[in-house]
């Protein structure tokens, strides 16, 4: 009988469902959205109800559409977006909205527990510093200002792990997605005592972990009424979206690199060892592969960027005419710059007050030269995080390259050049939910290992090599990185003068 597998991606904009074939073809896809809610400024919360209910019909419709029957599901694979926190009662009960990832009320919070537990002690263990986004500063905030959910709390899940709630009834995290609470001891690859005993989180509240290619549960009667799977169908741990992501496009072994070009740029590295950076300047997590970590850069506007310009600058021209125009002005746009952070920066500079700039415009640049400095610019960032990388030892021998912005060979060129690698491109364009679907094959037996599985499903189909400007790129890097140190005292500046302005505006 043929095996097929579905990987689930719970991701912030819908539930999107992947069916792929034991060759890692796929079959159907379907994706249901669900609503985002901002009740407050810098408040980012969704239901978690809405989050079973679309995966549910993800579910369903792919089932329905490709005459695949239930049985010859072989396993599903959960991913999603990570840190966000779902607060459950003892009767696993929802209590509150979810506060996801990019919620950013939780200052105060980060620096209380980065002073309980100690800086370096917390870099230590969970191999980060405390960041808003993070799941443990979304606990506290609930212990302080919504004491009566903190009383009825009985577990917390991630994202993911509340639709495995709902398919399975099991309280089940895998490493991944669990490095990403602060909670985590990532070298150990469990749950940190220390961290949870300093900060007051019962370690009963906390799901059970397992690697993410393991069968963590099976699919329980009500779970398979609400999707159309057959009851006890195994379901695997799965993994966090960026290591899902990674995974899908095969980057399970430590000498490539991921790099995901879409709205904002993600740097994935695969190590062997647990290794974070020692300034915490990138992220150091579990990979979805055992017995490998990862390191990673995030850039908040990569692609985006390019979107803004062409929304704000050049609305009418589609992007293929606008990014090849650029290719007709030389490489470094006689002298202009560009920085990308156009809403504020994660790595190398966390820093939420730096903005975009146009550095060294002069009367003989047109708009080939400022879109050429966009893409550079982007990728001189991104060249940033790589650096980071290379100074902790790493070997990057080729860069994987996946999302929006690699459509454009005027860019992959660019990026190839600027980052010094080769740069590759992959026939896997379904992302996390993919990777999700692969994990589930060897969690199911249809694939020996997370390497065999990534082995015969991805396929790269363009690599681009450095060609002659790679020199010139690493001059004008340097330049480059000069730019932003000179420019930080005054973006703090600028954003304390924009406060007072929408101050004055709103009295
Ligand atoms: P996300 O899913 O993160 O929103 P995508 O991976 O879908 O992002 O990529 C969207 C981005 O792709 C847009 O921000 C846009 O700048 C970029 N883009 C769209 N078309 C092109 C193109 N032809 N060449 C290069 N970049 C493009």
């Amino acid at each position: 009988m043929a095996s097929y597998l579905l990987g689930i991606d719970v991701s912030t904009t819908g539930s999107k469902a992947v069916l792929i074939d034991a060759n890692g073809r796929v079959v159907r896809t379907a994706t249901n959205p669900h609503p985002l809610h901002t009740p407050r400024p810098a408040w980012s919360e969704q239901d978690p109800a809405d989050w079973w209910r679309a995966s549910a019909a993800s579910i369903r419709t792919v089932l329905q559409t490709s005459g695949v029957s239930p049985d010859q599901i072989a396993g599903v694979g959960l991913t999603g977006q990570m840190h966000g926190l779902v607060l459950l009662d003892a009767e696993g009960r929802v209590l509150r909205p979810a506060i996801l990832w990019n919620d950013q009320r939780t200052a105060a919070e980060c620096a209380e527990i980065t002073e309980t537990v100690g800086a370096e002690q917390v870099l230590r263990i969970t191999g980060n510093p405390v960041l808003p986004g993070f799941t443990a500063p979304k606990i506290i905030w609930v212990r302080l200002r919504e004491p009566e959910v903190f009383r009825q709390t009985a577990k917390f899940l991630l994202p993911k792990d509340y639709v495995r709630y709902r398919l399975t009834g099991a309280f089940v995290s895998d490493v991944s997605d669990a490095s990403g609470t602060s909670l985590f001891d990532v070298g150990a690859r469990n749950w940190s005592d220390e961290m949870l005993q300093a900060l007051g989180i019962p370690r009963e509240w906390v799901p059970e972990v397992t690697e993410s290619p393991e069968v963590s549960a099976r699919v329980s009667a009500e779970g398979a009424r609400e999707t159309g799977l057959l009851e006890g169908t195994p379901v695997v741990s799965g993994a966090g979206d960026n290591a899902a992501a990674a995974v899908g496009t095969g980057i399970v072994r430590p000498g490539r690199v991921l790099l995901s070009l879409g709205t904002s740029g993600v740097l994935f590295a695969p190590l062997d060892a647990y290794r974070p950076e020692p300034q915490g300047r990138l992220h150091a997590f579990c990979h979805a592969v055992p017995g490998q970590w990862h390191l990673m850069g995030v850039m908040l506007s990569a692609a985006g960027s390019l979107q803004w310009y062409h929304d704000a600058l050049a609305e009418d021209v589609p992007f293929d005419q606008l990014v090849a125009e650029a290719g007709t002005v030389p490489p470094g746009a006689e002298g202009l710059f560009f920085l990308p952070y156009l809403s504020g920066e994660r790595t190398p500079y966390p820093d939420p007050d730096a903005r975009g700039a146009f550095i060294g415009l002069s009367l003989r640049h047109r708009r080939p030269h400022l879109t050429r400095a966009v893409l550079e610019g982007v990728a001189f960032g991104l060249r940033d995080s790589l650096d980071l990388m290379t100074a902790l030892g790493l070997e990057i021998r080729r860069v994987r390259a996946a999302g929006g912005g690699t459509r454009s060979p005027v860019w992959r060129q660019i990026l190839a050049d600027v980052l010094n690698t080769e740069l590759a491109t992959t026939d896997a364009t379904e992302g996390a939910a993919y990777g999700a679907a692969l994990l589930a094959g060897v969690g199911a037996g249809v694939f020996a290992s997370v390497q065999d599985a990534a082995e015969i499903a991805v396929k790269e189909v363009d690599c681009v090599q450095p060609g002659p400007d790679a020199g010139l790129y690493a001059v004008a890097h340097a330049q480059y990185r000069s730019l932003y140190p000179a420019l930080a005292p005054e973006f703090r500046k600028i954003a304390r003068l924009a406060e007072s302005q929408a101050a004055a505006t709103q009295a």
